[in-house]
């Protein structure tokens, strides 16, 4: 008798049934997902370069004070799991040292891996990722999509190209390689996590007929429309997070670094409400964990 109660108890624990899944965002396009068992880090970035990087005098490498403080601060000291969009500095410069500090896996493409072998560290662990070969985190699936980056202002590539082979860490060296955005799903929901603003709906597979969650860059929009009709016209999630509208020119500074010249969010996130106003429309705040799929009750 009890030994059949413990075993149904067992497999409802294992079921998730009370569980949540959280978004924490942490700076430009970095956030946590976290369903309380598996972590996984999405763009960790917050080593800025100063004139000393632009000018190619100093190499541009993490600072392990820095990134070792933020995951002390914010309870990170294990991480299951690393994924970056490309290799700009913005999003890939701290994937090497997180994976070193919070033993976490690090699932990069070549770019990425270039970057992260300069480093010569054997506690840096890497994987290879593939387009669209789903991979397994804990309860979470993680589908790397393939996709293109945008033109800075729609004028100009910024850094297109290739990682050099035998980089030397130089800012100039932080090129675009591949860009992914990233379908994680988990048995409370589905979440879409894109960098970039414009939507890249024909690389998603046929098969994905939701997306509860959505995570969304909202910087260097070409307009709004394309946020407007993009991922959530499509797909209708019931939560929105924006993210990449920080200032990452400063200095990092949990947050309050201000916008980034031009991204307006206040005027996007309107515009989201009132279009869908049935979906949750959250901005972000450093570090504060936001409820994102949750078990039905
Ligand atoms: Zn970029």
């Amino acid at each position: 008798m009890f030994k059949t109660l413990f075993f149904i108890l067992l497999s409802l624990s294992s079921l998730n049934l009370w569980a949540e899944v959280t978004a924490r965002w942490l700076t430009v396009a970095s956030v946590l997902i976290d369903d309380g068992k598996t972590r996984i880090l999405f763009d960790p970035a917050w080593t800025r370069p100063g004139v000393l990087h632009w000018l190619g005098v100093n190499q541009l490498k993490s600072d392990e004070t820095l990134v070792k403080n933020v995951l002390f601060k914010n309870k990170l000291t294990r991480v299951d799991a690393t994924f970056v969009s490309h290799s700009h500095f913005d999003h890939a410069i701290d994937a090497p040292m997180v994976s070193k500090l919070a033993k976490s896996i690090y699932y990069a493409d070549e770019h990425n891996e270039r970057l992260a072998l300069a480093y010569k560290d054997p506690a840096i662990k890497m994987v290879r990722v593939k387009p669209y070969k789903k991979i397994k985190v804990g309860d979470f699936f993680v589908t790397p999509l393939p996709k293109e980056h945008s033109q800075i202002l729609h004028l100009f590539d910024f850094l297109p190209g290739p990682v050099p082979k035998d980089t030397n860490l130089s800012f100039w060296d932080y090129c675009v390689g591949e860009t992914w955005f990233y379908l994680i799903e988990h048995p409370l929901g589905n979440i879409l996590i894109d960098q970039g603003a414009a939507p890249f709906l024909d690389r998603i597979p046929k098969s994905v007929v939701k997306v509860d969650a959505l995570i969304q860059g909202v910087a260097n929009r070409k307009n709004d429309e394309v946020v407007l009709e993009g991922y959530v016209k499509s797909f209708r999630p019931k939560i929105f997070i924006p993210i990449h509208f920080d200032n990452f020119f400063f200095e990092f500074s949990e947050g309050n670094e201000g916008l980034l010249p031009g991204v307006n969010l206040d005027e996007i996130l309107l515009k989201l409400k009132q279009t869908y106003p049935s979906m949750s429309v959250n901005r972000p705040w450093y570090g504060n964990p936001i409820k994102i799929l949750e078990a039905k009750r």
